[in-house]
């Protein structure tokens, strides 16, 4: 019987946000066999370390501001390779559905008629909550959770700001750093307190990851410290605070 991973010539799949301990095993299965790894420049070299000897690197950029190839380019380039006969892993950070331009790259495939698969990983949401030590989701405080993007290809991104700003609302906010006044701007305009809680983590589950605590009302600021990759948990505050409560309690 011939498994699905022998059939595939092309895998796109998530590096998570950047820990190797966060990876799949099914990527790292891949990573050890796969003849090109074609990565996202927020893959960390952590992660990068661990591809075969055999695997040639290649960057293709998407920061989300800097330098980086073109969306349409990386799409030729993996049809490219997989027609050589390589075996090509697309690398994402995070997860590769989530705000990674992962439907474009497989209508490239489709039309090119290349078999693949999709890996999915932690995204960067799940690992900042992971990281306060607390959920994203609980009962009794909200039955949604939003992924939003700060901004899209028209700029700063619309959204339901009424949903956003009902208390106990959870929201993450990828590519937020510019949209941060905005994005406090529309929740103040639908009624949101100044002291909803907030949450920024940069560089979550990696060595340097720092979680700065804010309100809405602190936001921007707070926003503005964060140097490296980071994701805004709105409703959200470290958990710390209260289990050092409760220990002190105990
Ligand atoms: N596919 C990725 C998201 C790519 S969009 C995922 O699922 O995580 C890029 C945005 O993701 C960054 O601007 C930042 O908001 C967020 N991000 C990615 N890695 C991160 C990390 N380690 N820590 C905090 N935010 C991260």
């Amino acid at each position: 019987m011939e498994t699905l991973e022998t059939q595939t010539q092309v895998t796109l799949a998530g590096a998570g946000p950047g820990d190797p301990d966060l990876l799949t095993v099914a990527v790292l299965r891949e990573m050890m066999c796969a003849d090109v790894i074609l990565h996202d420049t927020l893959v960390s070299a952590e992660v990068l370390a661990l591809a075969g000897p055999q695997a040639q690197l290649i960057e293709t950029g998407k920061t989300g501001f800097g330098p980086s190839m073109k969306q349409g380019d990386i799409s030729s380039l993996i049809v490219r390779l997989a027609q050589e006969g390589q075996r090509v892993l697309r690398l994402k950070s995070g997860d590769p559905g989530v705000f990674g331009r992962l439907g474009e790259e497989l209508d490239a495939l489709d039309a090119a008629g290349i078999a693949y698969r999709v890996l999915p990983g932690i995204t960067a949401a799940s690992a900042a909550a992971a990281s306060l030590g607390q959920s994203l989701t609980e009962r009794g405080r909200n039955r949604e959770l939003r992924l939003l993007t700060g901004h899209d290809a028209d700029g700063l991104a619309e959204q339901d700001w009424s949903a956003l700003a009902r208390p106990g609302a959870v929201a993450a906010i990828y590519m937020g750093k510019r949209a941060a006044r905005y994005v406090q701007g529309r929740l103040m305009m639908h009624g949101a307190s100044p002291a909803t809680p907030a949450c920024v983590v940069e560089n979550a589950s990696r060595a340097d990851q720092v979680i700065r605590p804010a309100t809405l009302a602190t936001l921007p600021t707070v926003t503005a410290e964060a140097k490296g990759p980071a994701v805004i948990l709105l409703g959200l505050a470290p958990r710390d605070a209260r289990t050092a409560l409760k220990e002190a309690v105990l």
